[in-house]
């Protein structure tokens, strides 16, 4: 089977950037062991969120470039990007000047993802939905892939499902009230 990291490496000149070079051995082989999440904070030539699902031992990236948003009528645009390794989830640093993705990069929300349905095949199917148990994202979100007329880019929308924790968005911006790291907070319940 190929590498799901294959992108990842080729991106990457691991001697440069102090991103991890490979999956190391995060506990997703922990019996009973929790799906992972996170989403950082890329301030990248544009800033955008990258939101990072573990599915099948890697992880599964979007780039969110406006972020998530508590309004279910918000459909954000989230760029299907390449698999990342489980141990990028606790990076934060600077990606070096000239190195790809270069700029700073904070873990803006981390937690568990639970999915709603089998997860795998959602995935294949380009329509996902999930809880998320994070400090920031709670409640019931929806990753749907766009039908791609041309497509260089896999495109999908992130979404909130309408449950408890929907906010207007003239009353509430998650990204703008909630703008910092979440690193070394103890795990949200
Ligand atoms: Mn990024």
């Amino acid at each position: 089977m190929d590498d799901p990291l294959t992108r990842y490496k080729a991106k990457r000149n691991f001697s440069i950037t102090p991103e991890p070079a490979d999956g190391g051995d995060a506990g997703d082989e922990e019996s009973g062991a929790q799906l992972a999440f996170v989403i950082q904070k890329h301030w990248a030539t544009r800033l955008h969120y990258d939101l990072r699902l573990e599915l099948d031992g890697t992880m599964k990236s979007w780039a969110v470039p406006k972020g998530p948003s508590y309004d279910q009528r918000d459909k954000r645009l989230a760029v299907h990007v390449e698999d990342h390794p489980i141990s990028y989830n606790s990076f934060e640093g600077t990606i070096p000047d000239q190195q790809y993705g270069a700029g700073k990069v904070i873990i803006w929300d981390q937690g568990t993802w639970h999915p709603l349905g089998d997860a795998q095949r959602g995935y294949e199917a380009g329509h996902l939905k999930f809880e998320l148990r994070g400090h920031k994202m709670h409640g019931k979100w929806a990753l749907i892939r766009l039908k791609r007329p041309t497509g260089k880019q896999d495109t999908w929308l992130l979404v909130k499902e309408k449950d408890a924790f929907i906010r207007p968005a003239s009353e509430f911006s998650v990204v703008d009230a909630l703008p910092d790291s979440v690193k070394g907070l103890a795990a949200p319940d």
